[in-house]
C-alpha cells in the first residue's frame, strides 16, 4: 500500500469506486474516461508500480489478471467481436497510474 497512489486507495475501499469482480488478488472495475464501450481495469491488490517491478513471486498475480480479463469479456459479451488488453509501462509508454492494471476496452 502506497499512500500516495490512487489505485492503492480504490483496492482499499477508500473511494466509492464500485467493483465489478474481485478475485484474491485483484479488482476490476471501470475506467473513469472509457476509450470504448467497455473500458475496464484490471487492477493487482498489491502496489507493483509497473511491468518493469514484477518479480518471480508475482507469476500468480500475473496469470489471475489475464484470466479475469477473459472472464470480464464474456460477462460483458465482447468475447466473439474481440476486444484489446493493454499494459500501459512508464510515462513513455502512456502509464499516468503507478500501479499494474490491465486495461481492457471492446464492444465497438
Ligand atoms: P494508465 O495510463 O496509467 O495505463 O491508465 C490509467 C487509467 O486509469 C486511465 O485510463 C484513467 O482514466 C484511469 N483512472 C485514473 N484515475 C481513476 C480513478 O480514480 N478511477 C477510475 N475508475 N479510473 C481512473
Ligand atoms: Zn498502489
Amino acid at each position: 500500500m502506497e499512500l500516495s497512489c490512487q489505485f492503492c486507495r480504490i483496492v482499499n475501499g477508500e473511494t466509492s469506486t464500485k467493483f465489478l469482480h474481485e478475485d484474491n488478488n485483484l479488482v476490476v472495475f471501470k475506467d473513469i474516461h472509457p476509450q470504448a464501450p467497455v473500458h475496464l481495469l484490471i487492477v493487482s491488490k498489491k502496489h507493483i508500480r509497473s511491468i518493469n517491478d514484477l518479480e518471480d513471486d508475482d507469476r500468480e498475480i500475473v496469470a489471475e489478471i489475464i484470466m479475469a480479463a477473459k472472464l470480464m469479456a464474456q460477462r460483458h459479451g465482447i468475447s466473439k467481436s474481440g476486444y484489446r488488453l493493454f499494459f500501459n509501462v512508464e510515462r513513455g509508454g502512456g502509464q499516468v497510474i503507478f500501479h499494474l492494471h490491465l486495461h481492457l476496452i471492446g464492444g465497438w
